[in-house]
């Protein structure tokens, strides 16, 4: 006797929202994760008050008005803008380029000075025709103080590389905004919810049956056995075991530290854009929220090679574990009774409300066909 319709691996977004949308839907649905938390990678832990963004700083943003009106529906969003600080050597910068950065590093006071000032920048390289690597194309797009300022040392920390070695199409453009405005994103909607994000998944399974602590490999047959279906959001790679090698990550580690003093750095994301410093930037976890309380906790993030004892963060994407990913995908597809969903599965980046937005469509085509 099959007890649900679907066994969902995976307690992330898109298994919480597939499991949300189903039971709805009248299924029955049952929810595992080797975590011992559900949210997935937008887990917060929270410490003496502080809500700590644990895999990464997560901000929420969308231009998809259905999509926004949907994660409120579960948790009221804040007001939170993300507005980054870079710090290189002790200066402070605003992110994303814009008139503020152009002032700081020029003393350019209009749009029309400091369009010319990095006309006057990029002329240096003028000479480069097809840039062979990022450092290269960095300048023929920016040209020099803002590439070796802004943009090197932090590069070459997150891919662990010199610049002349990372290709250049990491980098097709760069988003220069010629007016005083810090807001990082582009989007209408941005925000973070309020009490944290463990609160929108704790929305989505409201009523839902979740078994914490399980690894899906190490009682496969059983779990396969008690559902119709099985929605797999782990790693595609593994799913297979690995059978025609190892799909290639990027990963982090996360320093957290609790001082016993109100503010640290009067900021939620402050980068350290030189290279002698080892982590990329410093999260303040309380400025996500405005919160007033006494202490603080700051995450320091150092970018890290993945192994089997780190998580797999960004996938590499590059043509060598796309062709590889493409081989497993194939496989996915042979199998009839296994839906494959989410970024560990999909083998890409998605934002949280691109995997929201798959994950919708994904129940909405599979209720339409029964219909
Ligand atoms: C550092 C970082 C920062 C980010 N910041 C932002 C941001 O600011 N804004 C934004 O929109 N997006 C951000 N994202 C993206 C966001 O994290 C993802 O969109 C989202 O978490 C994807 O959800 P998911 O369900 O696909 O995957 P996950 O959250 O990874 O969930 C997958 C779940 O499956 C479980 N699982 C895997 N294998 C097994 C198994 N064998 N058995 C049982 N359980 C298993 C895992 O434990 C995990 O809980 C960021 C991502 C990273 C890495």
């Amino acid at each position: 006797m099959k007890k649900y319709d679907f066994l969902i691996v995976g307690a992330g977004l898109f298994g919480s929202v597939f499991a949300h949308e189903m039971s709805k839907a009248g299924k029955s649905v049952l929810v595992v994760d080797k975590r011992d938390h559900i949210g997935g990678n937008v887990f917060c832990e929270n410490i003496n008050g502080i809500n700590v963004h644990k895999y990464g700083a997560h901000i929420f943003h969308t231009s998809n008005k259905e999509i926004w009106d949907y994660v409120n529906s579960f948790v009221e969003f804040n007001r939170y803008t993300n507005s980054p600080i870079a710090n290189f050597k002790g200066e402070l910068f605003n992110l994303p380029f814009n008139m503020n950065t152009f002032y700081k590093l020029w003393g350019v006071k209009t749009p029309e000075e400091a369009k010319a000032k990095i006309e006057e920048q990029k002329k240096e390289y003028s000479h480069i025709k097809e840039p062979k690597n990022l450092e290269e194309q960095a300048l023929v797009l920016g040209g020099k103080d803002i590439y070796e300022k802004l943009i090197k040392g932090y590069t070459e920390k997150q891919w662990g590389r010199p610049a002349t070695q990372i290709p250049a199409f990491i980098i097709r453009r760069l988003p220069f905004r010629f007016t005083f405005d810090n807001n990082y994103f582009n989007d209408t909607y941005q925000g973070i919810p309020k009490g944290g994000y463990n609160k929108l998944i704790e929305g989505l399974l409201d009523g839902v049956e979740v078994n914490l602590g399980i690894n899906f490999f190490e009682e496969k047959e059983k779990l396969t056995s008690i559902a119709h279906k099985v929605v797999y959001t782990g790693k595609i790679d593994e799913f297979f075991e690995y059978k025609y090698g190892k799909l290639e990550y990027r990963s982090l580690h996360f320093e957290h530290e609790e001082l016993d003093i109100q503010d640290f750095q009067g900021n939620a994301v402050v980068n350290y854009t030189e290279k002698e410093i080892p982590f990329t930037r410093i999260i303040e976890h309380k400025h996500f929220e405005f919160g007033k309380q006494s202490n603080t906790i700051i995450t320091r993030e150092y970018p890290h090679e993945f192994s089997k004892d780190n998580e797999p963060y960004y996938p590499l994407n590059d043509d060598k574990n796309q062709t590889l990913f493409e081989k497993y995908k194939e496989l996915a597809n042979k199998e009839s009774n296994v839906l494959f969903g989410g970024r560990l599965a999909d083998y890409k980046y998605y934002d949280m409300h691109n995997v929201i937005d798959v994950a919708l469509q994904t129940v909405k085509k599979l209720v339409d066909n029964e219909e």
